[in-house]
C-alpha cells in the first residue's frame, strides 16, 4: 500500500513515499525515552514528528500501528573520554536509583506516568503499544540465542554476548559510518572492552558479575540486556518482522540505529528489516545544546509554571521543519502562546460571519495537506495559514472551516475558548465610546481612544462586521 506522504529517507539519502508492505496499516516503530528523568523538549520534539505523521496518514484515512519501547534496563551511561563518547558500564537506571535510595523500577513507572502526562500536554496521540524492556527480556533472550546461532554474536572472554561487527558487511549505510573507517574507541560499549574480539562489537547481553539488582537469568549466565538489543526484539516480534517506517532522533542515527540494522537484518538472515529511517534533528535551546550541565535543560513543567499553554511549544515545533536544526528560545515560545490564543480568538469570532464556500475550503485543505505530505514542509503551512489569516477575499466561515480541517494535523485545539475573553469595565467603557466615535466619524477621537486602548493592553481593529479587539501580550 503506497501512501501519499513522502519523507526523507536517512539510509537511501533520497526522499521516498511511505509505504506498507502490507495492505492493513502503516508499522512504525518509534525509539522511545529512557525513564530516569524527565523528558526534555529536545526529546519532545522527536516524539512530535512520529504524531504528526501518524495525524497525516490517519487525515488520508490511512490506518497506522506505532510501537514505542519504554527502556527501563540496559542504557548505559556516556562519557566523555579523550574527546569520544565511550559508554560506561553505568546504567542509567541503576545510577539514579543509588542517587535516590529507591528501587530502579520505582523510578522507571515515575518517569514512564510523566512521559505519557508530557505527551498529552502536547496532544501527542498514544503509540498503540509500549512494550518495556524490563518485560521483554525473554523477546531479547530469544533473538540472542538466534544470533548466537547464526554466527552473528559471541561470547566474550568476560562472558558478556557481543555482535560481531564484521558478520554484518552492510554496516554503516545509515550513518556513512562503515567499519573500515571506524577507529578504536569512537563510540562504542563498554570502556572495559578488552574481552571482545573486534573494537567495533557491542554488546547484546551484559554479564552482572557484581551487579544484583534487574538481573535475568540465561543460557550464558545472570546478566542484563544492552540498550541495541531491546528495539531489534521489539520491532521485530511486535510489527511482525517488518518495520515499514522507523523514527528517531538524529542522535540515535550511529550507532544505536546502524546496531539496530545489523541485529534485525541478522536475525531475517539477510533480509531489510525496515524500509525507511526517519530522524529527527537537534534542537538547542537559546543557541546551545541542552544538557544538564550548561543548565539550560527546558521541561513541559516551565512553560506551565511561566503560565505557557504547552501547545505554544507543539506550535513553535511545526514552525520549524523536522530535519532543519532549531534554536528554541523563549522568546519564541511566547510568540507562539501569544499566536495561538489570536487564532483561537479568530475561530470563535470568524463564527459569526460570512458563511463559508466548501469548494475553496476543500481547495485550501488539499494545497495544506500536500505541503503536510512534501516532507512535513511545515514552515510552508504556517505561511499560508498566516496569509488566509489576513485574507480579505475569502468569507470569515471559510477561514474557519480550513484552520479547524487542519487542526486535525496541526493539534493546536484552534476551537478551545479563549479563556481570557473577560475585559475590565474601563476597557469596556473605551471600546464602546469607539465604536460610537466610528459611527459619528469622528475620527480623531476614535484614534485617540485606540491609542489609550493599547495603552491597556488591547488592540483594536475595523472588519467589515465592526470593531474587533485582540489582547497585546
Ligand atoms: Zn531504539
Amino acid at each position: 500500500m503506497k501512501t501519499s506522504l513522502r519523507l526523507y529517507d536517512t539510509k537511501t539519502r533520497a526522499v521516498h513515499n511511505v509505504a506498507a508492505a502490507n495492505d492493513k496499516h502503516v508499522k512504525i516503530y518509534c525509539c522511545g525515552p529512557t525513564v530516569y528523568r524527565d523528558a526534555h523538549v529536545g526529546n519532545l520534539r522527536t516524539f512530535l514528528l512520529s504524531d504528526l505523521i501518524v495525524r497525516i496518514l490517519n487525515f488520508r484515512d490511512v490506518p497506522v500501528y506505532v510501537v514505542q519501547n519504554i527502556t527501563d534496563v540496559g542504557h548505559m551511561n556516556e562519557n566523555f573520554i579523550a574527546g569520544n563518547i565511550v559508554e560506561s558500564t553505568e546504567d542509567k537506571m541503576l545510577e539514579e536509583a543509588n542517587r535516590r535510595h529507591i528501587p530502579a523500577l520505582a523510578i522507571a513507572r515515575e518517569f514512564e506516568a510523566k512521559f505519557h502526562a508530557d505527551l498529552a500536554l502536547l496532544n501527542i496521540s498514544p503509540a498503540n503499544l509500549y512494550p518495556r524492556a524490563s518485560e521483554t527480556i525473554d523477546l531479547m533472550i530469544a533473538a540472542i540465542t538466534k544470533l548466537l546461532a547464526s554466527g552473528n554474536a559471541y561470547q566474550g572472554t568476560d562472558e558478556s554476548i557481543y555482535f560481531a561487527a564484521n558478520s554484518f558487511p552492510d554496516y554503516g549505510a545509515i550513518s556513512g559510518n562503515r567499519l573500515g573507517a571506524l577507529k578504536p574507541g569512537h563510540r562504542y560499549e563498554y570502556v572495559d572492552d578488552g574481552a571482545k574480539k573486534f573494537h567495533a562489537d557491542w554488546a547484546l547481553w551484559k554479564r552482572a558479575h557484581n551487579r544484583t539488582e534487574m538481573v535475568w537469568e540465561t543460557p550464558w549466565g545472570d546478566g542484563f540486556p544492552g540498550w541495541h538489543i531491546e528495539c531489534s526484539a521489539m520491532s521485530m516480534e511486535y510489527l511482525q518482522g517488518h518495520v515499514d517506517l522507523h523514527l528517531g532522533g538524529i542522535d540515535l542515527r550511529f550507532p544505536h540505529h546502524e546496531n539496530e540494522r545489523a541485529q534485525s537484518n541478522s536475525l531475517l538472515a539477510g533480509k531489510e528489516a525496515v524500509d525507511h529511517w526517519v530522524h529527527g534533528e537537534h534542537l538547542l535551546f537559546e543557541g546551545r545544546k541542552m544538557s544538564k550541565s550548561a543548565g539550560n535543560v527546558v521541561l513541559v513543567q516551565d512553560l506551565l509554571e511561566r503560565g505557557i499553554d504547552p501547545l505554544a511549544l507543539r506550535l513553535c515545533f511545526l514552525e520549524n521543519r523536522y530535519r532543519s536544526q532549531m534554536d528554541l528560545t523563549w522568546d519564541a515560545i511566547i510568540a507562539a502562546n501569544t499566536m495561538i490564543q489570536r487564532w483561537r480568538g479568530r475561530i470563535s469570532e470568524w463564527k459569526n460571519g460570512s458563511p463559508s464556500d466548501e469548494v475553496l475550503i476543500d481547495r485550501e485543505v488539499e494545497s495544506l495537506i500536500n505541503d503536510f505530505e512534501n516532507d512535513l514542509d511545515t514552515p510552508k503551512v504556517f505561511q499560508r495559514l498566516r496569509a488566509l489569516e489576513k485574507d480579505l477575499e475569502l468569507t470569515t466561515n471559510t477561514k474557519r472551516e480550513v484552520f479547524l480541517r487542519i487542526d486535525q494535523v496541526l493539534g493546536l485545539d484552534l476551537e478551545r475558548p479563549e479563556a481570557l475573553t473577560e475585559i475590565s469595565a474601563e476597557v469596556s467603557q473605551l471600546l464602546a465610546a469607539r465604536e460610537q466615535a466610528r459611527a459619528d466619524k469622528d475620527f480623531a477621537l476614535s484614534d485617540e481612544l485606540r491609542d489609550k486602548l493599547a495603552l491597556l493592553k488591547i488592540e483594536v481593529r475595523d472588519t467589515a462586521e465592526g470593531q474587533k479587539w485582540d489582547r497585546i501580550y
